[in-house]
């Protein structure tokens, strides 16, 4: 799956999201705190949902804040990293 793919890098409204598949350890943090964003495919890593979207830009914030290996990364409009700072 490379960085392209809509499971790995998304735009939902200003925000992008990515996720670091090699980092990504399935810890299912993000996904307790922001369900319909992410959930974890049958490598027991995270994907980015096509319902990422119903999720508030907070919850996808948190989400990111919650991965115990910052493996969500979030990019303003600018395409300046947000998260981790
Ligand atoms: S919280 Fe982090 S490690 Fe856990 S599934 Fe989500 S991205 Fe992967």
């Amino acid at each position: 799956m490379d960085n392209n793919d809509p499971k790995v890098t998304r735009k939902i409204r200003k925000l992008t999201m990515r996720i670091d598949r090699n980092l990504c350890i399935g810890a299912a943090t993000c996904i307790a705190i922001a369900p319909k964003a992410w959930a974890l495919d049958d490598e027991a890593k995270a994907i980015i949902l096509d319902t990422a979207d119903q999720e508030s830009d907070e919850a996808l914030l948190e989400a990111a804040k919650g991965c115990p290996v910052m493996a969500i990364f979030l990019y303003d409009e600018t395409g300046k990293q947000i998260y981790p700072a």
